[in-house]
C-alpha cells in the first residue's frame, strides 16, 4: 500500500524539517476533542502556506474554510506586524473551536473569523471595501470553487496569490463522466482557471499523510 509509505515519509520530513510545535499540536488535540473531522492541511502543507505568505509579502490574507483554525494559525504566524487574516467558516461549531484555538495561539487580534456560508459573507466583505488581499487560500466546499475563484479575483490585486486545495482527490478529477459535484465543481474551476487571462496558474499533485491530492497556485496578473 503506497499510502502508508507516503505517510511515513511525510512524518519523517515533518520531524526533520519542522520545529517542534506545541501550539499547533494543541490545535489538533482540541479539534479532535471537539469531534472535528481531521481534514486540516498536513504539517508540511501548513509550512508551505506560511512560506507562501512570506514570499508573497501579503499583509492581508483571506481564507475560505477555517475548520478548527489549524491552517489559519500557519497563515497568521507568517504575517508581518499589523497583518490580518479574515477566515470564513460555515459551521458555527467549527468557528467556535477555531476562535478558541486561534486566541490560545496568540492570534486573537490578528484573525477575524466570520461565520456563515462563504457566498453570503464574501459580498459583505467586498462591501466593506477593505484593502485587497495579498493571498487567498480556498479550502471550503469544493463544488463552489468556480464561484470562489471569481470572488478571489474581486478581492485581490495584481501580484496576489490564490491557492486552492484538494483539486486532485485520489485522481477522481480526470473523470469527465462523473456527476459528483465535487468532481464537476473542481473541473469547472480548473477550466476557468486555465482560461482566465487575469491569472497565471499551475497545479501540483501531492502525496503524503493526507493521501493523494493536489492544489493549484495562481498569480493575479
Ligand atoms: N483550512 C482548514 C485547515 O486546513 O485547517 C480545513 C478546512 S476543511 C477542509 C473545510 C471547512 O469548510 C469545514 O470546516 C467546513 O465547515 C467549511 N465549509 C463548508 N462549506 C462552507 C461554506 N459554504 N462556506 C464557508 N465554509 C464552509
Amino acid at each position: 500500500d503506497p499510502s502508508s509509505a507516503w505517510a511515513e515519509v511525510d512524518d519523517y520530513l515533518a520531524r526533520t524539517l519542522l520545529p517542534e510545535d506545541e501550539t499547533l499540536e494543541l490545535v489538533l488535540d482540541e479539534n479532535q476533542a471537539a469531534g472535528l473531522p481531521p481534514i486540516d492541511v498536513s504539517p508540511l502543507q501548513g509550512g508551505l502556506l506560511s512560506l507562501l505568505v512570506r514570499l508573497s509579502g501579503a499583509r492581508r490574507v483571506l481564507e475560505l474554510g477555517t475548520l478548527g483554525g489549524y491552517s489559519t494559525v500557519h497563515l497568521a504566524r507568517a504575517l508581518p506586524p499589523g497583518g490580518r487574516v479574515v477566515t470564513l467558516e460555515h459551521d458555527p461549531r467549527h468557528a467556535e473551536v477555531a476562535r478558541r484555538n486561534i486566541a490560545r495561539a496568540g492570534f486573537g487580534d490578528v484573525v477575524d473569523v466570520r461565520v456563515g456560508a462563504a457566498l453570503d459573507t464574501l459580498p459583505v466583505l467586498a462591501a466593506e471595501g477593505g484593502d485587497p488581499f495579498g493571498l487567498v487560500f480556498v479550502d471550503a466546499d469544493k463544488p463552489n470553487n468556480p464561484r470562489y475563484l471569481e470572488w478571489a479575483l474581486r478581492l485581490t490585486r495584481p501580484g496576489s496569490l490564490v491557492v486552492v486545495d484538494n483539486v486532485v482527490r485520489e485522481g477522481r478529477v480526470v473523470d469527465d463522466t462523473s456527476s459528483d459535484p465535487v468532481v464537476t465543481g473542481t473541473r469547472a474551476f480548473l477550466t476557468a482557471l486555465g482560461e482566465d487571462p487575469r491569472l497565471e496558474a499551475t497545479a501540483l499533485q501531492t502525496v503524503g499523510a493526507k493521501g493523494w491530492d493536489g492544489f493549484t497556485l495562481a498569480l493575479v496578473r
